[in-house]
């Protein structure tokens, strides 16, 4: 059950200390993927405006700094199956990243549908020596079905 702070006479309403608890909406912070109530019109760490990008691959694009990793891995896919060129700027740093290899994988796996273009293929080859493994053997799938 959703625990409602009642509301008081003329401030907002306060965010739910757990916010979404009794299965309510969230949404991350556009800007700093703070995590907020549906409700929320700015972001409670940052004061941002929580608009989503409306345009589906700009969406697509923003969620590959999301910090669920699961979620950026599957925005990199849809991307790649979209061949989108917009993403190949953001799928190259995320390609760059040492934080998480499975992402940087990810990431490089997406490259691979754009090998035709010159900026994915420089992030491609230099995949090939980024210091994760993973990273690494995501790039020779690559060259080895080129
Ligand atoms: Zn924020």
């Amino acid at each position: 059950m959703s625990r409602r702070v009642p509301r008081s006479s003329n401030r907002p309403e306060p965010l739910p200390d757990r916010p979404g608890a009794g299965g309510g909406r969230l949404r991350f912070c556009p800007a700093c993927y703070e995590i907020n109530a549906w409700e929320a019109a700015s972001c409670s760490r940052c004061s941002a405006p929580l608009e989503t990008p409306r345009d589906y691959d700009a969406r697509l694009v923003w969620a590959l700094e999301h910090p669920d990793g699961g979620t950026a891995v599957r925005a990199a896919g849809v991307l790649a199956a979209r061949e989108k060129s917009l993403a190949i700027e953001p799928l190259g740093r995320m390609s760059q990243r040492t934080d998480d290899q499975y992402r940087a994988a990810a990431a490089v796996r997406a490259l691979s549908a754009f090998a035709d273009d010159p900026v994915a293929a420089a992030y491609l080859d230099a995949a090939r020596s980024h210091p994760s493994v993973i990273v690494r053997r995501a790039a020779a799938e690559d060259a080895g079905a080129a």
